[in-house]
């Protein structure tokens, strides 16, 4: 029996742990979890899972911090989104726990930091992302093997071939309509700009200890090929399947074993045609801008996350244009000066300041 402390129960990720709980009750038990508000469904879910401890974290933040170091716990889930889950982990890897990381900004704000942490305490990273998963599976669960190129795939989103005129029309409710994946807002959206491949890349240099020379991008429209590793001679391993995070999200929990899902296998009984199209420069710039943030590394990563989280909070409540998220971004970065990173309270104090930009840059652009 494993035992799970679920940090972002509610959300899109932490359903599908749930989800997992209950096809498998006879191998996982929920011990802790949290969310962020006090909602129905929360109230819900800790009715069906009777947890030893849960919390929220708008009305505890305390209590909701201690669910990543639970006593008990087998494994850490971080599913919560944002910044925010960058605490929880440190949290959790302190207390020495294995944690499974859904939650791409812990890599990409703190990533140095928490391969420092993790180490010195001796705690595991699981990966949880489709693509850091396909390559965990390729690699045979390990994640120091070695290989010659990681080789990302992205959907290209659903604004491929677009003209900026074009994209200064989009709304929301077209953003938020992911061509292959069901996912929360604040992903879908930097799925649209491609901001999450490049996240994605600085995860994968972060989990693989990959520079950043060997890992490619490629864009597989269908979403079908997950990732592939070019090994030394020449030969890939690739992961497929539907696009489905039960299988990813179950991964994590089921390791080196593959157990029951709900999800669809892809069928052979048609036609199945996979394409790969190469990713040219230019053509995403946020894309672009994720990776050489990630290069330069440092504190910038985190204050280009800052100013993505205002910019596409804004773009939802219909403030600004889906184009000025990047404004926005560029804004705050040619303010922000690169300091190395040293500490979690640095990190807290640069996400502050980045926010603050992006918020008084888009009253500007907005009045
Ligand atoms: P959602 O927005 O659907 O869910 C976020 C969850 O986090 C909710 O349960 C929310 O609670 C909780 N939460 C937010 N802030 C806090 C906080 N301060 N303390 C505790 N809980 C908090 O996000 P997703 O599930 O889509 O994504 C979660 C993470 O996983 C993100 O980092 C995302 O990039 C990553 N990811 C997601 C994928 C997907 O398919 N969705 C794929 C790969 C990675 P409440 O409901 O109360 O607000
Ligand atoms: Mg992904």
């Amino acid at each position: 029996m494993k035992k799970i402390a679920l940090l972002g129960s509610t959300g899109s990720i932490g359903v599908q742990v749930l989800n997992a709980v209950r096809r498998h009750p006879n191998s996982f038990k929920i011990v802790a979890m949290c969310a962020y508000s006090e909602s129905k469904e929360f109230t819900q879910q800790v009715k069906e899972f009777s947890p030893e401890l849960y919390a929220v974290a708008s009305k505890s933040k305390a209590k909701a911090l201690k669910v990543a170091e639970y006593a008990d716990a087998d494994i850490v889930f971080n599913a919560v989104s944002g910044f925010a889950g960058l605490e929880y982990s440190i949290r959790a890897i302190k207390a020495g726990k294995t944690l499974a990381l859904a939650n791409k900004e812990t890599l990409v704000c703190g990533g140095e930091l928490v391969r420092r942490l993790a180490k010195t305490h001796g705690a595991e990273i699981i990966p949880v992302d489709s693509e850091h998963s396909a390559i965990w599976q390729c690699l045979n669960f390990d994640r120091e093997a070695s290989f010659k190129k990681l080789i990302l795939t992205a959907s290209g989103g659903p604004f491929r071939g677009y003209t900026l005129e074009q994209l200064e029309k989009v709304t929301p409710k077209q953003a938020l309509n992911h061509p292959t994946w069901q996912m929360g807002k604040k992903i879908t959206i930097d799925c649209a700009t491609l901001l999450n491949k490049g996240y994605e890349v600085i995860e994968a240099h972060e989990l693989y200890n990959a520079p950043y020379s060997k890992i490619e991008t490629v864009i597989q429209p269908t979403s079908v090929v997950h990732s592939l590793v070019e090994f030394a001679d020449g030969g890939l391993l690739a992961q497929m399947g539907t696009p489905d995070m039960q299988i990813p999200v179950q991964m994590a929990l089921t390791y080196p074993k593959h157990m029951t899902t709900a999800a669809q296998p892809l069928s052979f009984k048609k036609a199945l045609s996979v394409e790969f199209i190469p990713m040219t420069k230019k053509q995403y710039p946020l894309f672009d801008l994720a990776v050489n943030c990630g290069k330069e590394g440092g504190t910038l990563p985190c204050a280009l996350n800052a100013a993505d989280e205002v910019a596409v909070k804004a773009f939802l409540d219909g403030k600004i244009k889906f184009t000025d998220i990047h404004a926005t971004i560029e804004h705050v970065l040619s303010t922000t000066v690169r300091d190395e990173l040293v500490s979690y309270k640095q990190l807290e104090e640069v996400d502050r300041t980045a926010r603050w930009k992006a918020q008084k840059f888009i009253f500007k652009i907005s009045k």
